[in-house]
């Protein structure tokens, strides 16, 4: 293992010094302190098929941990997590097997098989119970939010049952809100509450990111879960599973309401109907469960302030992605060079632009190199939870996931920007190289809570992430959805996709800004008296 990533780093080296001879551009004055190549060659290691897509506990990744902590050591970061840099974390990995699996519709007698992969999905999110037949209960967004007097589940007896939503959240409920009641955790809350016993999702047409048949060829991908008593949060949940919306009629039949009906509402985000249906459903579920271990790398540049320095800015990132899975054209390999291998070399490229002017630092910069984000955000959980570094003293949270620097930068899309005064922050540090900020365009998304941010946030840290962004309508959303269409989460998202380096080097000026700007700001970043995350500051 050792002997085989130090051969990878070699060639890494080797050639990445052949190509920033054929491809290195001046920096312009409005970033000076990056170029976007060093950042490339980086993404380059990460990424490069040999690393196997870096799963969770994987070879890969852990040769990625390797790379990392060479360069963030080359930078002078100093190791801040239990053994050295790692913080070791353990996982119980959940594998459906199929030959032993099945769903079954029962529709006034007749039974129906769901074919797994073309039909639904049995997720192991949830550790699912061997055998359940229950009656399914359509509830709309299948959201409870006391904070927005809303209530899809009133009227409705869903106990004993299963119920059945669409994807996504009506009108009138802020995104940030909506995301958070959607999480795996608050959504069981709220089942759990009004007596239900699982969850059936149909993926809204309107909010397909990956096209089901993608979904449906990684479904043998295992789950993982935190192995700590600690975070059992679903606990009763019986069965989670997910229909593909081409195939959803099937469910409506005899309910005097159809899928079309439904999704049309859905789409426009207006109030949907709600309604026992005619079909129940019979779940039979094998589960195959593994151990797993893997770590998150914490590493820390000390800030010079007497006082100060005991407090940090976190600049966090996840390294792992899916791994090697079911070939795409012929390619097992699922190189995650965008995601996360752009954050994850965007922190060591920081670390050593940042050493330069450590001295000018008041406050400590804590790196975060996570672990299992793919798999839930559950290195950003552990962490958050078991930080090697008090709690209090990490004043705020900048996370960098995918933020795609394949477009020309006009604008940033900053995640979380009303929410907390870093969101004033940012648009100076945006200013400060002359680029726009916006909200988030698409808050049904659910963005703000698809990244390890919303670990630090639930834990009462004001959190940012930040993407490059594109108006709505233009040529550059029109390429940033494609991306998401054809190589998010797919084998394409390698080496040989197309980057825009002038992009990537504003990029990292602005990140570079801002956490100067929270380091060294006399006032710890706070939550805006109105947002609904201020709760958790405590
Ligand atoms: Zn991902």
């Amino acid at each position: 293992m050792k002997a085989a990533s130090l051969l990878l780093f070699v060639t890494f080296i080797f050639s990445g010094f052949a190509l920033s001879q054929q491809t290195q551009s001046q920096s312009p004055s409005n970033r000076p302190h990056f170029d976007g190549q060093t950042w490339w060659n980086r993404v380059k290691f990460l990424a490069d098929d040999k690393l196997e897509g870096r799963a969770t506990g994987s070879p890969g990744e852990h040769a990625a941990q390797q790379y990392a902590i060479q360069q963030l050591k080359s930078a002078g970061v100093e190791p801040a997590g239990l053994k050295g840099f790692y913080q070791p974390v353990k996982f119980v990995s959940r594998k459906i097997v199929e030959s032993g699996s099945s769903l079954t519709l029962i529709n006034r007698g007749k039974r129906e098989p769901l074919v797994l992969g073309n039909d639904a999905i049995i997720s192991a999110r949830i550790m699912p119970a061997p055998h359940v037949e229950a009656g399914l209960v359509f509830v709309g967004y299948g959201l409870k939010i006391p904070e927005a007097n809303y209530d899809d589940f009133a009227g409705l007896e869903v106990t004993g049952k299963l119920v059945v939503v669409i994807s996504g959240s009506p009108a009138g409920v802020s995104g940030a809100v909506a995301s958070h009641y959607q999480t795996l955790a608050e959504r069981w809350k709220t089942l759990k509450s009004v007596g239900a016993i699982g969850m059936i999702t149909i993926m809204n047409p309107a909010l397909v990111e990956v096209p089901w048949a993608r979904i449906a060829l990684n479904r043998a991908e295992p789950s993982m879960d935190l192995d700590y008593p600690e975070f059992a949060e679903t606990e009763g949940d019986q069965l989670g599973a997910y229909v593909n919306p081409d195939k959803a009629e099937k469910l409506f039949e005899g309910s005097g309401h159809t899928f079309a009906e439904i999704s049309a509402l859905a789409k426009e985000h207006k109030p949907l109907p709600r309604f026992p249906l005619a079909t129940s459903l019979e779940a039979k579920t094998k589960v195959d469960i593994n151990k797993v271990e893997s770590a998150n790398l914490v590493g820390k540049l000390p800030g010079n302030d007497p006082a100060l320095k005991n407090e940090y800015v976190v600049l966090s990132a996840h390294l792992d992605h899916i791994g090697v899975g079911a070939p795409v054209n012929g390619d097992p390999i699922y190189n995650g060079a965008m995601d996360n291998g752009s954050g994850s070399a965007l922190l060591m490229d920081m670390a050593a632009s940042l050493r330069k002017d450590s001295a000018n630092l008041r406050r400590s910069v804590l790196f975060v190199l996570v672990t299992g984000e793919e798999k839930g955000l559950l290195g950003s959980k552990y962490f958050a939870a078991h930080p090697t570094v008090p709690i209090k003293s990490m004043i705020a949270d900048i996370n960098v996931d995918m933020y795609l620097p394949i477009i020309p930068l006009k604008v940033f899309t900053v995640y979380g920007l009303a929410e907390s005064d870093l969101g004033d922050r940012v648009k100076e540090a945006a200013q400060s190289i002359g680029v726009p900020i916006q909200a988030d365009p698409e808050p049904q998304r659910n963005i703000f809570i698809r990244s390890d941010q919303y670990n630090f946030i639930v834990r009462g840290i004001p959190a940012l992430m930040i993407d490059v962004g594109a108006a709505p309508g233009s040529a550059e959303a029109a390429a940033l959805r494609e991306w998401r269409h054809t190589r998010y989460h797919a084998p394409s998202d390698d080496v040989s996709q197309p980057v825009n380096l002038d992009t990537e080097a504003s990029y990292e000026e602005m990140v570079r800004a801002l956490v100067i700007d929270v380091a060294n700001d006399n006032h710890r970043p706070e939550w805006k008296a109105d947002s609904f995350f201020k709760q958790y500051a405590k």
